[in-house]
């Protein structure tokens, strides 16, 4: 098959589109034709070796594509499937855990179906699970413009909350405002005093920042007494160690550093939070807006996007016609 292989960890240059062996599932596994692969930004932490594996590998998690084989015999061959967390999804097929799965309808947009999972739930535990948004709330949200970003504003919007948001482009803030931020700022020096000043000088309830070094000291500026920080992901790369009193000088604040891992590692939560998504994107409740779809031997260009800040909403690979 054909596949995405790193070999030495580096920049968008070590993607590589190569041949590979194709991989055998085990038990708890199924094999499945990827049709379209999402492109993430912890594929870029991957492939910078932020996060390491070992290599040779093919990067990527997310997708959709065509069950081929399933060695229990019970998703039928041609099962239309998506799934986050399939180590290789940069490639023609890959095994994807029986657990990770979720059916998608034959008539949903591909492109979609390939990139709602990883982000989509994201947005889901942040707003659902690390701080219960509902009326009256406040949250401040980094990179409003971006995959994540983009659906946690309408999930943040959606539960009542009042959603200040950062970006650095009016394009950008275009965007962010038709996903229903009220508030929407650029990265300027001292956005987290201008942030409260907006508040009354109380703070925001939570601060959802995934853009990290650039932003994380602003987000504590932002944040009211006992408020909380999720420091979600390290887009502008990751936040030097700090000295827990600085907790305590922002007012008793709450710090956390979560994962989808870990908000979906309790019995029904996965699927929990993966029919929740589905099930918005069907009725029209949460858009996912797919900016720009890229052959897969192209995956190296996706990532130069990504990481120039040139993109918005979802970025995905086109691996094989459908
Ligand atoms: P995005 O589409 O949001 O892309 C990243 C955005 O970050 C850019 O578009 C840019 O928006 C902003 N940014 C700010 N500074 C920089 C910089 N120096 N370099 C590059 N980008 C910068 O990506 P994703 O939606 O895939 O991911 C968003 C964040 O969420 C990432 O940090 C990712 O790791 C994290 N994440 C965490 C998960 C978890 O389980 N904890 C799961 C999924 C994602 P702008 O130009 O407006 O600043």
């Amino acid at each position: 098959m054909h596949a995405i292989q790193i070999a030495e960890t580096g920049g968008p240059e070590v993607l590589r589109y190569t041949e590979f062996p194709a991989p055998t599932p085990t038990e708890e596994e199924v094999l499945v034709d990827v049709t379209v692969a999402g492109v993430n930004y912890i594929d870029t932490y991957y492939r910078e070796g932020i996060y390491s594996a070992e290599k040779p590998f093919i990067p990527g998690f997310e997708g959709t594509g065509r069950v081929v084989y399933d060695p229990q015999g019970q998703i039928a061959e041609g099962t239309l499937v998506a799934w986050h967390h399939a180590f290789g999804s940069y490639a023609e097929q890959v095994c994807v855990s029986r657990n990770g799965l979720v059916a998608v309808p034959d008539d949903f947009p591909t492109e979609i179906a390939a990139s709602m999972l990883l982000q989509g739930m994201t947005a889901h535990f942040l707003s659902h699970g690390v701080y219960e948004l509902g009326e009256g709330d406040t949250c401040l949200i980094t990179a409003g413009a971006g995959g994540v970003g983009q659906l946690l504003t309408q999930m943040a919007s959606s539960l009542g909350a009042t959603v200040y948001t950062i970006v650095s482009s009016d394009e950008k803030e275009k965007i962010s405002y038709a996903c229903g931020a009220e508030h929407v700022f650029r990265y300027r020096e001292g956005w987290g005093e201008q942030v409260r000043r907006l508040t009354g000088g109380r703070g925001i309830d939570v601060v959802y920042d995934g853009v990290g070094q650039s932003t994380f000291f602003e987000s504590l500026e932002a944040v009211r007494a006992r408020g909380t920080v999720a420091l979600f992901g390290a887009a502008s790369g990751p936040v030097e160690p700090i000295d827990p009193q600085l907790l305590n000088k922002h007012g008793s604040i709450f710090l956390t550093r979560p994962s989808l891992g870990a908000w979906t590692a309790q019995e029904g939560e996965f699927k929990m939070r993966a029919q929740a998504v589905v099930q918005a994107i069907m009725d029209g409740d949460l858009k996912l807006n797919v900016s720009a779809s890229y052959p897969l031997e192209e995956a190296a260009q996706a990532h130069r996007d990504l990481q120039s800040r040139s993109t918005t909403g979802s970025i995905v690979l086109r691996v094989t016609p459908d």
